[in-house]
């Protein structure tokens, strides 16, 4: 109704923890041309004017219905010339030229295809653009290129990794971790983290996070997790980083969302029903799965941090920083008025430190 959108359009706030985001987006058709703009600057290594396309999708991603006019747009944050004339657009012609244009682009189609490989970053996706290569096989059969370990297991599983994990598959993966890290540890707990904890019914991967009953257990569960996994020959593929926290370095400013924690990526066998390769008559699918275990007394901070979204996160932290003099980071957070940390038991009390109405995880798809 007309009231219900002057109220919506008055009260958005420019931060994404102020704003509730479900996965049910009622503008999807903006938010997927503001997105691929958006990424084809990170692409082209324009961060700042990438984010201004992040922060505007993410804006009319929390409405709680389409727009329905360029009007609608008018009381909006976040929402600069260029991404009103592109909703403009879709308005007028159903569709972006600009985002048309973009789709056909040769670099944005390579960047795209080189940087969905596990363990091919932006920057070495760029380099192998401007050496001319275009494809897979371009790349596997150039000599002078010599893939590192995690390149040669993205390579390797391809096919199975760039395909969406299902809710069921990462429920049925949750039991096989829980059994290995019951197998350390009787009383640790594991949960799952990251977009299936928003609601989502696919990722790109499966996040779990580790609960130990006491600090100081939690070093121990990783590598025994890992040798477990060899053990069942399901380990196709381990990056073990070992911790390195240290409390009295807190607090960290890590703003790039990395943290200290124990952690590791992998890529396990999954058992599935059907042979998803009759050829090869595998009976398993190849899956990437992150594991983290904080120290009991950071766990708080730490699953706050690996629910996401990234743009969630992001603005946790910048309104921490920028409206309450406060640094919030995956291992604590800091009151810089009074130089003290602040404890947390749940999310809650972190969002209440931080003077928040509390977010469920459901509602930081931002
Ligand atoms: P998808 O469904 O595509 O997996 P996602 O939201 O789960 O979406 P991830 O890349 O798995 O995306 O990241 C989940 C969360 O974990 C993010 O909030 C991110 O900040 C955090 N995260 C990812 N990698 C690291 C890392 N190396 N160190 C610290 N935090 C990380
Ligand atoms: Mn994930
Ligand atoms: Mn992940």
């Amino acid at each position: 109704s007309a009231h219900s959108s002057a109220k919506q359009d008055s009260t958005v706030s420019t931060y994404a923890c102020q704003r509730r985001t479900t996965l049910n987006n009622h503008n999807k058709i903006f938010t997927d041309a503001l997105e691929i703009l958006a990424e084809n600057l990170e692409f082209c290594g324009d961060q700042g004017p990438s984010l201004a396309f992040r922060r505007a999708a993410s804006v009319l991603k929390s409405l709680p219905a389409a727009l329905r006019r360029q009007e609608d747009t008018q009381r909006l944050p976040c929402l600069g010339e260029h991404s009103k004339a592109i909703i403009e657009e879709i308005f007028e012609c159903g569709s972006s030229s600009r985002v048309e244009e973009i789709l056909n682009d040769e670099r944005y189609r390579t960047m795209k295809l080189f940087s969905s490989v596990f363990g091919v970053g932006l920057k070495t996706s760029e380099n192998w653009f401007c050496r001319g290569l275009r494809t897979f096989e371009q790349v596997l059969s150039e000599p002078s290129i010599r893939l590192n370990r995690m390149q040669t297991a993205g390579f390797l599983f391809y096919e199975d990794i760039s395909k969406p994990v299902s809710r069921t598959e990462a429920s049925a993966l949750k039991i096989i971790v829980e059994e290995a890290v019951i197998c350390v540890n009787p009383f640790a707990t594991v949960s799952i983290t990251g977009g299936f904890r928003r609601g989502k019914e696919f990722g790109h991967d499966v996040d779990f996070i580790i609960k130990t009953p006491e600090a100081g257990q939690e070093d121990v569960i990783l590598p025994a997790v890992i040798e477990r996994f060899k053990s069942q020959n399901i380990l196709l593929y381990s990056d073990l980083q070992e911790s390195t926290f240290d409390i009295r370095q807190l607090p960290t400013h890590c703003f790039d969302a990395m943290d200290h924690f124990s952690k590791c990526f992998l890529i396990v066998k999954l058992k599935c029903e059907q042979e998803t390769d009759a050829r090869a008559a595998r009976d398993w699918k190849a899956v990437r799965v992150d594991l983290v275990a904080p120290p009991l007394e950071r766990y708080t901070y730490a699953l706050l941090g690996w629910t996401g979204s990234t743009l969630f996160e992001r603005d946790l932290r910048r309104f921490a920083r920028l409206e309450r003099g406060k640094l919030l980071d995956n291992h604590a957070l800091y009151d810089k008025a009074t130089n003290t940390f602040l404890p947390a038991n749940t999310e809650e009390d972190i969002f209440a430190h931080l003077g928040l109405e509390y977010i469920e995880p459901w509602q930081r798809n931002a």
